[in-house]
This record gives C-alpha cells, structure tokens and sequence, in this order.
C-alpha cells in the first residue's frame, strides 16, 4: 500500500515535516507535466529554473533516503491531474496526498483526487487569513495587515510600538538615480543545462528570452540561495532602500535582492529572511530605513497579495473595471520600441527573465495601462516572462496593482505616470527617441500625453477619488488649445501604437 506525495514545481521546501523522517510506506512524485510549461507563452529561463530545481530538489530527496519517482518531460505527461488518478486507477498508488497548491487551477484540478492535503509551511499567515482581517471592508489597506503583521511576530517592534518610532521610512528610500554610483555584480550561477534545453525542444516546447542554458546564473537548491541572499545582505541591502525605486541604464539588478524565485519555489522561508535583515540591522550593518523597507516587501506585499488572490479568486481572474480591450503590441514580445525605458526592462527581461518592481510597475504596467491592453494578455506576458512568476504573487500585482482592473481592491488608484515621473527615478531619457520635456509634440514621449488622455478618458469613474482630484483640477486649468493638443497626439499614439 503506496501513498503517492506530489510535489509541485514550487514547493522545493526542504524543511518541510514531510522530509523529517523516511516512511516505506510513502513514495514523492515530483512530475514534468508538459500544461506546466504551456499555460502562458513562457520564458525559456523560466522551463529551465523550475525544471532544473525540481531535479535537484528529487535527488535530494533521494541522498536522504526517501522514495522517488521523478517524470522527466520526454515521459510526455500532459497533466498532473490526468497522471495522479491514472496511477491510482492502475494501483501504483493507493492514496494521494499534497501539500496546499499555491495556484487556483491547480488546487481546483487536484485537491479532489487528494485523501489529504496539508500547510506547505511557508507562509507567514494562512490562505484566508487576508479575508478574515479585511471581512466586511470595501478596500483591503496593506498597511493596516502589515501593522497588524509586525505587532505579531514581534519583528522591528518595541513592545507595542514600531522600532525608530514610525512604520514607514518611505521618505528616507526612494531616491531618484545619482550620476555616479557602484552597483556590485549580482552573485550569479554558471549551470550547464543544455542538455535540459535540449529536451525541451525535443518535446517541442516554444523558446521565448534568451535560454542562458550554457551558463544558466539563478539559484537551483537552498545552498545556491542562501548564497544569493547572504551577498545580498552584505553588499546590496544597505544601498536596498534609498534606491529601491531607481531605473537604471542597462543596470537590470541594481541593490535588488534576486530572490524572488529562490523564495516563491519555497527554498527559503520569509520568515528567516526578515529575521536575517532585523539581526542585520540590529548589528548596525543596515540602516533601518533599508531594513523596514525590504521587511515592508516580504512581511507586507508579499503575504498580503497572496490573501487577496485566496480571497477574490477566481472571478479576480476576470476582473477588467476600465474595460480595456487594446490588444497588446508586439514589441512587448520582443523589445523593439523607441522607448528607451520600455526597451530597457523589455530587453533585459528577454535576456535574464527578470526586472525589478519599478520597471514592472512604472515602465512596463504604466505604458500597458496608459494604452488600455487587455489586462488578460498583459497578465499572461508577466506570468510567462518571469522566472519568479506564480500566478498567486503575479496576478494580484499585474491585474490589481499595476492595471488597476480590480477597480481599486489591491490599490488606491491607478499607477499611472507622465514620462516626468520615469525622468526623475532614472537616466533613460537623455538616450531616448523621445523628448520627455515635449508635451504634445510629433516627437514627445508618449507618457506625456497618454498620461493626460488616461484620466479624460476615465473621468467619470476617477475624478471622485480624493487621490486623483489634483490632476483633474490641473487638467480643468489648461486652455482648450492645450488639451486638444494633448488629445490629439494621444490618439495618433493609440492609432500608432505597433511604431512606439
Ligand atoms: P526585491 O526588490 O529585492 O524585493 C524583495 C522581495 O520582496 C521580493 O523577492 C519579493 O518576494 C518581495 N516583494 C516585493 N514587492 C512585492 C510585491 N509587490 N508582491 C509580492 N512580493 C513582493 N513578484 C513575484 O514574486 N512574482 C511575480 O510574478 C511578480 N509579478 C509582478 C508583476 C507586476 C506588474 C509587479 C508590479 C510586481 C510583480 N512582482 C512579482 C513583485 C516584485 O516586482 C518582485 O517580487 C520583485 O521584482 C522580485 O525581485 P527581487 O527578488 O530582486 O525583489
Ligand atoms: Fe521613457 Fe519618455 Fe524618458 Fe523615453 S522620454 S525614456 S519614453 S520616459
């Protein structure tokens, strides 16, 4: 009598009770299921790290003396739903159990085939933990759970009261990009996964990005991560803060920690990584504006998208309250545009499968939001391209956050920017195509007047919001000439929109 334990391809998570001890009586799945790689138009990079980790994790298991049957792709799997019941149809497999699927489809597709599923111990709060705090409210405020979040675990606290005296050190981070400053290079990997590659095109999979299987630089097991973040903590996290927001020229890192997929496939846990940067800042090796910053991120972002995406879904995944219909581009797929900011995060996403949140949400989600692309296809490109991308961590970050498709759950209101605004956090402008200082021009950055053309378009749904109010009352003084001038290159960019 075999219980069969699956493993997803995001829960690497060695310390887990499942690993304490060898049962004769349990044998791991861990299974390359051909829908995993298919479901959004994905980064190479992104097959490559989450197969590669799962081969590790597996002879882990193995060197500990646990029972495996690994599936590689080649076995031609076309899904895990269709091969866990086969196999207990077939009696390899009396029983199932998992651990808690992160993502809707696949808790919808497996959890009935389980005799049980358990926590996969990672996260810092429980599924519907963010529901439970918010019920009976129209708007869930982060700020509030990530309060209500350091009180309990005590972290940055004294007694009651936040450490330093205040919660926020926003005002101290987010400076704009000094001329001359060093960036460390990342700490990167050289793994040899051509021959992963190789099996991956013999199945037929699509290549999308740059493989980088020659020398493939992101952590592959715990071991790996741990070093990525103990060089983050030493050389980049000090810098983390005051430059958080900064967008750089062909500066794809920047002081970001990188650790995203290490922390999504659950090789690490948050909680040890905010103790890590609380024991940093403690030994006076950080500032405490760089410590609350990146705690703020993982204490608070973090777990609270994920509540919001247990407590909205599945309609959240249908959710599209501006009613943008523009299909998106091609030269998201491919990085060829003129703007130079959007070419930059673009370009460097091909080719590391990565960029950090200012890009994400000010360059990329901006001029997605400013066209009015359809939030589906935006939320498939930022599911496919990044390799820490899950849909749980991206949907409510892409479809809330940075399309404001939600209506204003996850945000305030939408993160929206003139080229003003990417001008000042960064030194893209001065190598663009575009004049960022020319409003309405034949050659003005596109921001400008999409930005103005954004809000007259949805008046109606934003002029109340007390957030917004200032931009209404700027737009209202501007002389007619003005504003049509404005509406005027807006529409030729949106008729344009394939030349940007
Ligand atoms: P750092 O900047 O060093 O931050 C440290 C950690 O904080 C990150 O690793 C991450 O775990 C956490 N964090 C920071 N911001 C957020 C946030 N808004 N939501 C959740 N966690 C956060 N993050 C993902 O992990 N997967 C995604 O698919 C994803 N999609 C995004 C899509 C959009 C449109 C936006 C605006 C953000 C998205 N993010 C996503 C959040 C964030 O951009 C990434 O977590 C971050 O860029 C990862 O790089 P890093 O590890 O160097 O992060
Ligand atoms: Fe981006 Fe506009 Fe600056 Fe060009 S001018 S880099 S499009 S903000």
């Amino acid at each position: 009598m075999i219980t069969g334990r699956l493993i997803l391809g995001d829960q690497l998570h060695p310390g887990h009770s499942w690993y304490q001890r060898v049962d004769p009586s349990v044998r791991y799945f861990l299974i390359e299921a051909h829908d995993e790689q298919t479901y959004a138009p994905q980064h190479r990079q992104k097959m490559l790290g989450f197969l590669a980790a799962m081969r590790r994790f597996a002879a882990w298991l193995e060197s500990k003396g646990h029972a495996v049957t690994y599936v590689p792709i080649g076995a031609g799997v076309r899904d895990l739903a269709s091969y866990v019941a086969k196999a207990q149809k077939d009696g390899r497999v009396h029983q199932w159990e998992m651990q808690e699927p992160d993502e809707y489809r696949l808790d919808a597709a497996l959890r009935p085939l389980m005799a049980q599923v358990v926590s996969s111990e990672h996260f810092m709060t429980e599924r519907h933990h963010v529901a439970a705090f918010f019920a009976g409210k129209k708007t869930y405020l982060m700020e509030s759970f990530y309060r209500d979040q350091r009180k309990k675990t005590g972290i940055l606290m004294d007694g009651e009261q936040p450490h330093g005296g205040s919660w926020n050190y926003d005002a101290e981070n987010r400076k704009p990009w000094p001329a001359k400053q060093p960036i460390p290079s990342a700490w990167t990997f050289s793994h040899d996964l051509r021959a992963l590659d190789a099996e991956l095109d013999e199945v037929g999979l699509p290549k999308w990005g740059r493989s980088a299987a020659e020398a493939f630089p992101w952590p592959l097991d715990r071991t790996e991560a741990l070093e990525v973040w103990n060089f983050f903590i030493e050389h980049l996290l000090p810098s983390f803060g005051p430059y958080q927001d900064a967008l750089v020229d062909d500066a794809p890192f920047l002081y970001h920690a990188r650790i995203s997929f290490a922390l999504n496939t659950k090789m690490l846990t948050p909680l040890e990584l905010l103790e890590s940067v609380e024991s940093a800042y403690r030994a006076e090796r950080v500032s405490l504006s760089s410590a609350e910053g990146f705690i703020r991120q993982v204490m608070g972002w973090r777990e609270y998208v994920r509540g919001i995406y247990w407590a909205q879904m599945p309609e959240y995944a249908t959710l599209n309250a501006l009613a943008h219909r523009q299909a998106m581009p091609d030269w998201f797929y491919t990085g060829k545009t003129k703007m130079r900011c959007v070419s930059q995060a673009i370009h460097q996403s091909l080719q590391h499968s990565y960029a950090h949140h200012i890009q994400r949400l000010m360059v990329t989600g901006n001029i997605a939001l400013l066209l009015g692309l359809d939030p589906d296809s935006v939320d498939a490109w930022y599911l496919g391209i990044y390799l820490d991308a899950i849909e749980w961590v991206e949907m409510p970050n892409t479809r809330g956050m940075s399309q404001f498709a939600d209506g204003g759950i996850l945000g305030s209101k939408p993160y929206v920017s003139s080229g003003a605004y990417i001008h000042k956090m960064s030194n893209h402008c001065r190598g663009c195509a575009y004049s960022v200082q020319d409003k309405d021009g034949p050659n003005s950055c596109p921001f400008n007047a999409l930005y103005w053309e954004f809000h007259h378009r949805h008046r109606e749904r934003l002029a109340q919001n007390p957030r917004i109010g200032m931009v209404y009352r700027t737009w209202d003084r501007f002389t007619p000439e003005r504003q049509h001038a404005l509406l005027e290159r807006a529409a030729w960019l949106h008729e344009h929109v394939e030349e940007l």
